[in-house]
């Protein structure tokens, strides 16, 4: 262990370089067939923590939770199946909604039974509580025991000013995550979304997909009580006949773009029913960290999910899903940076914290749990840099920053990059919401300053054009498929590049006193400030 070197020596030119055989070594073996797709609850969770944990010893680190390298992920695998249809009462009428068709539910809940019963229903608008935009679809409403009814996306979308929420740049109150979470603090026993295409991002069927089948979820101690009893989509058509059921003007939907917008009890019950077949599953987030010199409880914390999707359906005769780009290439860069970190040249003054986050594909649940249980005060906690999915197509002389305007942490990676000679881009398709789809969003909903970039669009010897088609070859032929493989010919200098960006910016923040801040209009902003001031 080297972190108690002399600080002089850490100015001036001795600093760490990232190493190319170190990072090669890393990637072959994580996405290798040894490590079976690194799904978790299998031999390859084993081999790739046993792996980890190695790596992270030998490069200098020390266990960051209290003692130990892991913190335990408990999950819960709820297999929930729809009784039957929807049914929606009142005004002397009953209708009734085919399940599939017309609505989805599922329930995080870890319980055998959902029974709801006559629940009245509330139209909820957006489903907002925004207090940087001053807006509350719940304000003086009480939904206990009620089923809620909101529309997708934000109501900035679509409305042609970026100044309004954030326009069509999807806002975390977009998410259909988010809608659920603000329900059941709320208080509401059901969630139904109205779908729509434009807005959703996607058409009926990938609900309708998304919503059925086995899902896993973090299990908290109640069992998830404290969620909705039922989270679903309703489709739009659907909403109409509730809507005309209940003898409410459908201009109402309009009127939920609009500040003086108050929800609406619509005069109708619903009630829904499903049987749950539940499987208990544990895995592992890894902890490591490099001790700060001088203020050891202040924190930056470096994140990359370690899992992959495992072995399954075969396509071209391979049946392992090796995750060469999602995620060995963040988690060697995370390994590589710890050895960095780790060097007698390094010796931050904070301590840098290297969480190799479990079951990212099964929808963020080990940063997730980190968020929940958090090892690190969160207002310790400097910064988050996650790192997931990074191309290795060459040398770049972009570095595209996703989320970007959301906090100060763009100018410390604008800073890095500069020296680099390379310049800054904004995420070019915003409206997709890839803010929330990685790890540092874990981050980010409970208010640490979060940065998510890398290098990809601006090849530096071949140009854009060349950046892009590299880019859709990955999207179209490797994306979670068995041929996202280890390339003994991937070209390193990109990666090798960025990884000093990650350097740098984490370096930046250990050495220095300054606390990053979310911009105005960030959505995580008034959750900072609530235990900051
Ligand atoms: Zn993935």
């Amino acid at each position: 262990m080297l972190f108690f070197s002399c600080a002089q020596q850490k100015e001036g030119s001795m600093s760490p370089t990232p190493d190319e055989d170190n990072v090669r070594g890393h990637l072959e073996r994580l996405a290798s067939d040894e490590f079976q797709g690194r799904m978790p609850f299998t031999e390859g969770e084993k081999k790739t923590l046993d792996y980890l944990v190695s790596e992270f010893e030998k490069a200098g680190a020390v266990p960051g939770n209290n003692g130990s390298w892991y913190q335990e992920v408990p999950m819960a695998e709820v297999n929930s199946i729809l009784n039957g249809n929807l049914l929606v009462e009142g005004s002397g009428q009953q209708i009734e909604f085919q399940q599939a068709a017309e609505y989805v539910a599922l329930t995080r809940r870890v319980s055998e039974t959902v029974d709801i019963r006559n629940s009245p229903m509330v139209f909820a608008g957006y489903g907002i509580v925004a207090p940087e935009y001053d807006w509350n679809d719940y304000e003086g409403l009480d939904v206990k025991g009620k089923t809620v009814i909101v529309l997708v996306n934000d109501p900035g979308f679509g409305m042609g000013d970026t100044s309004f929420f954030k326009g069509n740049t999807m806002t975390y109150y977009g998410r259909w995550t988010y809608k659920y979470e603000e329900a059941a603090r709320q208080g509401a026993e059901a969630v139904l979304i109205v779908h729509k295409t434009i807005p959703a991002g996607y058409p009926w069927g990938v609900v309708e997909n998304g919503w059925s089948g086995p899902q896993l979820y973090l299990e908290s101690e109640d069992g998830n009580q404290g969620r909705c009893a039922a989270e679903g989509w309703i489709s739009w058509d659907s909403f109409q006949k509730i809507l005309e059921t209940s003898g409410t003007d459908p201009s109402l939907i309009n009127d939920a773009k609009t500040n003086a917008f108050q929800a609406v009890e619509l005069g109708l019950t619903c009630s829904l029913g499903m049987s749950n077949t539940i499987r208990h599953s544990k895995s592992q987030n890894v902890v490591a960290m490099i001790p700060g010199t001088e203020s050891p409880e202040e924190v930056i914390l470096y994140s990359a999910h370690w899992d992959h999707l495992g072995i399954g359906k075969p396509i071209d005769g391979d049946s392992i899903y090796n995750g060469f780009l999602d995620n060995a290439s963040g988690t060697s860069c995370i390994l590589e940076l710890a050895r960095m970190f780790g060097s007698e040249y390094a010796a931050p003054k904070r301590s840098i914290v290297f969480l190799a986050v479990t079951a990212e594909e099964q929808g963020l649940l080990g940063s997730a749990f980190y968020s929940e249980n958090p090892i690190f005060d969160p207002a310790k906690s400097v910064a988050n840099i996650n790192t997931d999915g990074l191309t290795m197509n060459g040398p770049m002389k972009d570095l595209t920053v996703v989320g970007y305007g959301q906090s100060e942490l763009d100018d410390y990676a604008e800073r890095a990059a500069h020296k680099q000679d390379r310049y800054i881009i904004p995420d070019p398709d915003p409206g997709k919401g890839y803010f929330f789809r990685s790890d540092h969003f874990s981050f980010a909903k409970i208010g640490i300053p979060a940065l998510y970039c890398e290098g990809g669009a601006d090849h530096a010897e071949q140009g854009k054009e060349y950046a892009e088609e590299m880019k859709m070859e990955y999207l179209i032929n490797r994306y979670h498929k068995p041929q996202d493989n280890y390339d003994p010919d991937a070209d390193l200098r990109g990666l090798l590049n960025d990884i000093r960006i990650f350097y740098d910016v984490g370096n930046e923040l250990a050495n220095a006193e300054a606390w990053p801040q979310w911009r105005e209009g960030s959505e995580f902003k008034s959750i900072r400030d609530q235990y900051m001031n």
